[in-house]
């Protein structure tokens, strides 16, 4: 019986650590297990997102954290250039949108990323509240230069904010030297835990225009969770497994090392691309701008990508994802991030091989393993 390799890119395999830490029995979130919890892991989070301002963790998943962004940092009425390479960079706009905010829209096409200079342009002829971004778009497995769009907008004022859904734990991130101004995220991906967390942080000055903002909310408004903060509390009841969860992961991550991590990220999605183009199955975006978390790739010869992730998923005990909007059936998804190593990018690229082959293309399997193997480096 072969293992399942689950290489979703998101939710992700979580560690049997975590899952243990999970089943702890409930404590009093009012008491002071809760309020050392709350510590430890606003502490733990701190390294990952490099921050002055607040953090909150919501129940909720990545979206509720999208939502939770755009009414508390703008009111009604007020401007947002949302920039989209993808799906998820649609769903931004469409909160926004959603949220009363007049928007002017980016679009890149799907498989790209935006020049930074092209963003500071619309900036000056938008002249926009904020820019929302998405820092790795998971349905095209492409990474903005999230630093380079943070030195671009520094002299306008504008405020950033950025979902950074599938790159938080995987990716680096600089909320304070890069000017990041609101960052989301949620426990499922590179977090390694399982789905039921919201992330939201904050600078100082987002913070104080969520104080100033008039808009009516309640379950998502800021300034009550910063209120108990202050108690190391939060104003409704926490999610108290994902809590003991997250912790864990962060540990995890603590204990690899951080810099280690990232680069474990890099070199997975180096072998994932090496071993694609000897597969035939080329990524959807330039090596360039690849997602060091998600690799998105076309099939050979035409081959529908739906039923080659059936192929995996029914023979070869393979979990992936497929494509999202208009690349539904065109390409699959590897998602490599969290808990995932370069082992299992091997035994999805080999999967991935033999699934092609049983549907009529010609791959060399040991070959790609190889040039994945080389692509790795070290210890692979
Ligand atoms: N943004 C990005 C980049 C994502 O990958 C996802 C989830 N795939 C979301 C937002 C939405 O998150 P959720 O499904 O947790 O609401």
């Amino acid at each position: 019986m072969l293992e399942t390799v689950f290489m979703l890119p998101g939710p992700t395999e979580v560690p049997q650590a975590v899952a243990q830490a999970m089943s702890r029995p409930m404590i009093n979130h009012r008491g002071e297990g809760f309020k050392r919890l709350f510590s430890e892991v606003q502490a733990a989070l701190e390294p990952l997102l490099n921050t002055d301002g607040g953090i909150l963790i919501l129940p909720g998943s990545g979206t509720g954290a999208m939502e939770c962004a755009a009414v508390n940092l703008l009111e009604p009425g007020e401007s947002a250039l949302v920039v989209a390479m993808g799906a998820f960079g649609h769903r931004f706009a469409d909160i926004c949108r959603g949220a009363g905010i007049s928007v002017t829209n980016l679009n890149v096409p799907w498989g790209e990323v935006p020049d930074p200079q092209a963003i500071r342009a619309h900036i000056e002829t938008a002249g926009p509240k904020a820019v929302f971004v998405t820092h790795n778009e998971t349905s095209t497995g492409t990474c903005l230069d999230l630093e380079g769009v943070g030195r671009a907008l520094a002299s306008t004022g504008v405020f950033l904010v950025v979902d950074a859904v599938s790159s938080l734990g995987g990716i680096p991130v600089n909320m304070r030297e890069w000017g990041i101004d609101v960052l989301v995220s949620a426990s499922q991906k590179a977090l390694m835990t399982p789905p039921g967390l919201a992330l939201v942080a904050f600078s100082p000055r987002a913070q104080a225009a969520a104080a100033r903002n008039p808009r009516p909310r309640y379950y998502w408004d800021w300034n009550l969770y910063l209120r108990d903060a202050l108690k190391s509390q939060t104003p409704y009841t926490p999610a108290l497994p994902q809590w003991f969860g997250l912790l864990e992961a962060l540990r995890l991550i603590e204990a690899e090392g951080l810099e280690s991590v990232f680069a474990r990220h890099r070199a997975m999605s180096r072998m994932t691309r090496a071993g694609l183009e000897i597969v035939g199955a080329p990524p959807l975006g330039m090596a360039s701008c690849a997602s060091p978390t998600v690799t998105a790739f076309r099939m050979p010869g035409g081959i529908n990508a739906d039923q080659v992730r059936q192929a995996l998923n029914e023979r070869y005990g393979m979990v992936a994802a497929g494509g999202q909007g208009h690349l539904k059936g065109e390409i699959i998804r590897f998602g490599h991030m969290g808990a995932a190593t370069t082992g299992h990018v091997l035994a999805a690229l080999e999967r991935l091989g033999l699934a092609l082959r049983d549907v009529g293309a010609t791959v060399d399997v040991p070959a790609a393993l190889e040039a994945a193997r080389q692509a790795g480096g070290e210890g692979t």
